[in-house]
């Protein structure tokens, strides 16, 4: 199991991190000595909406508990709380739901014992973690020994023990300590903080540790040492021996495009082409999809290795998968399924390639880039140029559907009428228009491409939009969409193999076709 704990310093951002985290993780920690506004009550119903099987962890550390001194890691903001106080707030979270309630040692026989008839108590009981940590060393495995038996012996349902590795022997001490709890029957969770100790972060799960620990990419980690949770991930399978490094997979492989309509989709032949190009055996066909519900169920059931999903899919099909990555949550949208053995994960790789083929021109940090559009293309743009230190302005046609991804991505929005009063380094057109058969569509007056350095056109077919032609003869640097379109794929045939795609391949496949189709 790996748990993500959520570490924020206010109850919105926590609220936000509990919902990413949850779908992620088997469980999450909520850290309430951080979230100096917290509502634990408020943080256990948001898990619960966002995935029913979470496993809920509520843990509350003094403040002389703090684990980052080491390291030169930023200092705990942690809020000081009076031990009645703390008692109060973990009470709290045994009656609103938690599965897990984590109590230090330190705080003796009678709190803890007070605690654990609070947990069993419950129809269906909370557990009662007992932890000790050391943030300085590894004791020797005798002592670390005593202390667990302590932790047993006060009632702890499951002991949870993190000492500091000075060296990478600490690390081999606690895995012994694992073994020693599992000679018992006991439950643990054990591993060692610090750069040194990672090893044992790895290892310690598929040892016996009832979890380890992992943060979102990006993350706040709540003891030096942790790794993000794909890390954690791609380390069982390797473990386990399910995943070897980089080899091209083996036997026939079935990929599959859900999207209504499909019909005139250049997905199938521009993954064809490089699956030939890669020599991997593997089919690619197009399902135009009436009930998603039964084609995600015919994923799973007929082991179909990974899937595109289109228009208008790309939001509903994320309530049908196990695991969503962080990337695609925050766009709101999955245009990627990855199939892990049974486990459906969901992936963005629209926004990801946009980015890409931007880069290819140009650096959006610092720089102004108007999005055109307010669909789910467009929000991935403004995740994009987000995330790449650029700044979004939204212009849309509708005002509501402008504002309101305006205020997602805190940014500013203009009508579509407003366009020319807007000075920006480069223009992101998200829209429909100019797409075949209206070819002669554009979604803005020429004059106004002046504007800008650079012109990018999601909008692949025709291949040169009317805007990218209009854009071209005013001297802008330009990205057609067929740029978008060959980066999402070969994105996802990175997620689904492993290999690199052929991009060169994959680009003159679908530029010919539809330099064909044009003819
Ligand atoms: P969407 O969610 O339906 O959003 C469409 C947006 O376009 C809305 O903001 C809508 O504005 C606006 N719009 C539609 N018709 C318009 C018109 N006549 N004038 C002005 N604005 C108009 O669609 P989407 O999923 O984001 O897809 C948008 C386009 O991106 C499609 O053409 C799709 O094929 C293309 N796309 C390309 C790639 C690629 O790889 N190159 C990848 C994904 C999508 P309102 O809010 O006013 O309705």
């Amino acid at each position: 199991m790996i748990c993500i704990p959520v570490m924020d310093a206010t109850q919105r951002e926590a609220l936000r991190s509990v919902e990413k985290s949850a779908v992620l993780a088997d469980a999450i920690e909520v850290r309430m000595d951080w979230i100096t506004d917290g509502d634990v009550a408020e943080l256990i119903r948001a898990a619960r909406r966002a995935s029913a099987g979470v496993k809920i962890i509520v843990t509350c550390r003094r403040k002389e508990e703090s684990l980052l001194a080491q390291e030169n890691l930023p200092a705990l903001p942690v809020k000081e709380r009076t031990r009645a106080a703390k008692m109060t707030l973990l009470e709290t979270a045994v009656s609103s739901g938690a599965d897990f309630v984590d109590i230090e040692l330190a705080e003796g026989d009678s709190a803890i014992s007070r605690m654990r008839s609070r947990c069993h108590k419950r129809p269906n009981p909370a557990r009662l973690i007992v932890s000790w940590h050391d943030p300085y060393k590894t004791p020797s495995l005798a002592s670390l020994k005593k202390i667990f038996d302590a932790c047993v012996q006060v009632g702890a349902d499951i002991v949870k023990m993190v000492p500091y590795a000075r060296s990478l022997s600490d690390n081999a001490t606690v895995l012994r300590l694992i073994d020693y709890a599992k000679d018992q029957g006991r439950e643990i969770i054990a591993m060692c903080m610090g750069e040194k100790g990672q090893i044992s972060r790895v290892l310690a799960p598929s040892r016996g540790s009832y979890l380890g620990f992992a943060v979102l990419p990006g993350g706040r980690v709540s003891a030096p040492g942790q790794l993000t949770i794909s890390q954690m991930r791609v380390f069982q399978k390797l473990l386990s021996g399910r995943q070897r490094f980089f080899e091209p997979p083996q036997g026939d492989l079935h990929f599959v495009l859900l999207g209504n309509p499909v019909r005139q989709s250049l997905s199938p032949l521009m993954h064809q082409s490089a699956f030939r190009a890669m020599k991997v055996n593997a089919f690619y066909s197009a399902f135009c999809v009436g009930d998603l519900a039964a084609a995600v169920a015919g994923i799973r059931a007929t082991n179909i290795r990974g899937a595109s999903v289109t228009i208008p899919f790309k939001t509903a099909v994320m309530d049908y998968l196990d695991e969503i990555d962080a990337d695609a949550a925050a766009v709101g949208a999955v245009n990627t399924i990855v199939n892990d053995d049974g486990r459906l994960i969901g992936h963005n790789t629209d926004w990801s390639a946009l980015m890409d083929a931007l880069r290819a021109e140009t650096q959006m940090k610092g720089k102004k880039f108007i999005i055109l559009g307010a669909g789910g293309t467009a929000r991935a743009a403004a995740y994009g140029i987000t995330k790449e230190g650029g700044r979004p302005i939204i212009v849309n046609r509708t005002p509501e559907t402008g504002r309101e991804l305006a205020a997602r991505f805190d940014c500013p929005f203009y009508p579509l009428s407003e366009i020319d009063k807007i000075r920006a380094f480069g223009l992101i057109h998200t829209t429909p228009v100019g797409m075949f058969p209206n070819c002669n569509s554009s979604p803005v007056d020429s004059s106004i491409l002046a504007n800008y350095r650079v012109v990018a056109d999601v909008v692949y077919n025709p291949l040169k939009t009317r805007l990218i032609r209009d854009a071209e003869a005013k001297g802008c640097k330009t990205i057609p969409g067929l740029e978008m379109f060959v980066r999402q794929g070969a994105r996802q045939l990175n997620l689904w193999t492993g290999g690199k795609a052929p991009l060169a391949v994959m680009r003159n496949t679908v530029r010919e076709r539809l330099m064909r189709h044009e003819s």
